[in-house]
């Protein structure tokens, strides 16, 4: 089956085309600014490089109408029209209580994306465009939804509830949600894969590091704890945000810098993580450049990262009484040995053991790090969100299931 994978953003709407059986990409990139001045699409067919070119895109459907016509088009194109794209897989970032699944987009299934705005603003909106971007463009063709917190609702109340008043759970739905699902999911049936045990059976932890990051708990297949909130502000410390803070700095910083709630959301979201602590970057490249440099607020920084990694990892062992696997995925998780070393410094205990030559080998290749005598597998499984996109699409399409929630 062809399958078109959108991530729509405020201003831009990423895509891949797949052959979802064999996964081979056969086209992807993304349409730029759109609605802004200087917008293009850059396009690249497999195994080419990448073309830019300079077009008008004043709002998502002109966006998507461009990149039919990429796909489509004779110099840069895959397909000689687009009745050959059988379905569209979206990125949806929130689906609330209201979705355990992937479901195939109906009024119904708008609606209840609409319903989950209040809790991701940023993202919520900007997806449902893109939907509704691509229904007027490819009338017919069947459109799927995957939401990043689809996974992690096998989570029960005690894992998700906060010790805040029921009523505002009741009134406003007030809970842990977790994001990256789609990731973790992926990395964690691979990893099965790798051990050549069934996902059943295993207790695993997944690390998914990159810009965002967020760690969760699969036992037996399912999510039952992850360290992302009811935004994915809360957790490890990341790029910008913040992670676990106490609650009470929130309002002790709003007084004492005159703060408005655009004024605190911009601290925690953007100026906060490594950003913040070092002073340097968001970008862990440049952290262990400033580090190596002897910049000691970097250091800390990366420190930070890691020692918050190894609790989790801790703690979740314990919620699961038990581990079998660590797995490191995305853009840190998969490149950066140093990172990964130092979240597992110190499990031995646990049976964590890393072997040093192993991590320190290819980036970005799947392989089994663990050194000999490790009771837990630590694992780097290259995460690839757009291809899991593809294949549920394919699923729920192949299924004829109509909404499955
Ligand atoms: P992501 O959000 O998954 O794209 O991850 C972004 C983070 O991954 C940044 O902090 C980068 O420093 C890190 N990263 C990506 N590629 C590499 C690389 N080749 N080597 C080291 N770090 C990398």
């Amino acid at each position: 089956m062809k399958v078109l994978v959108i991530n729509a953003g405020s201003s831009s709407l990423k895509y891949q085309f797949f052959e979802s059986k064999t996964g081979e990409v056969l086209a992807k990139g993304s349409a730029e600014r759109i609605g802004l001045d200087d917008s293009s699409i850059i396009h690249a067919r497999n195994g080419e490089d990448k073309v830019t070119l300079d077009l008008d895109l004043p709002d998502h459907k002109e966006a998507m109408e461009q990149v039919l016509a990429m796909l489509t088009s004779s110099k840069y194109g895959v397909i000689h029209s687009m009745m050959e794209i059988d379905a569209v897989g979206h990125r949806v970032v929130h689906g609330g209580e209201k979705f355990s699944g992937s479901a195939l987009i109906t009024p119904s299934v708008k609606a209840a994306i609409r319903v989950c705005i209040p809790l991701a603003p940023l993202h919520n909106p900007p997806n449902l465009t893109g939907i509704e971007a691509c229904e007027a463009a490819m009338p017919g063709v069947p459109q799927v939804a995957v939401f990043d917190t689809a996974f992690h609702q096998t989570m029960i109340p005690r894992a998700y509830m906060y010790a805040l008043p029921y009523e505002l759970y009741d009134e406003y739905r007030i809970r842990r949600y977790g994001f990256h699902g789609t990731s973790h999911r992926y990395v964690a049936e691979r990893a099965a894969e790798m051990l050549g045990r069934p996902l059943e059976e295993l207790k695993i932890v997944t690390c998914h590091l990159g810009n965002g990051s967020s760690i969760a708990a699969v036992k037996h297949g399912k999510c039952i704890d992850t360290s992302m909130g009811l935004t994915p502000l809360a957790g490890i410390c990341m790029g910008t945000r913040c992670g676990d803070i106490d609650p009470a700095i929130v309002t002790f910083l709003m007084e004492k810098e005159g703060l408005d709630m655009k004024g605190i959301n911009s601290v925690l979201n953007k100026k906060s993580g490594v950003l913040g602590v070092s002073g340097v970057s968001s970008d862990f490249r440049d952290l262990e450049d400033a580090a190596e440099h002897g910049n000691d607020r970097a250091r800390l920084a990366m420190d930070m990262f890691c020692y918050q990694c190894r609790k989790y990892i801790g703690a979740y062992a314990a919620a699961m009484g038990g581990i079998d696997a660590v797995v490191f995925t995305a853009g840190i998780g998969e490149n950066n040995w140093n990172i990964r070393r130092d979240s597992v410094a110190e499990l031995e205990y646990m049976g964590i053991r890393i072997d040093e030559g192993k991590n320190k080998g290819l980036r970005g290749v799947q392989m089994d790090l663990s050194a000999p005598g490790s009771t837990a597998s630590v694992l780097l499984i290259p995460t690839n969100e757009e291809l899991a996109i593809a294949r549920e699409t394919e699923r729920i399409v192949s299924s004829g299931s109509a909404t499955v929630e």
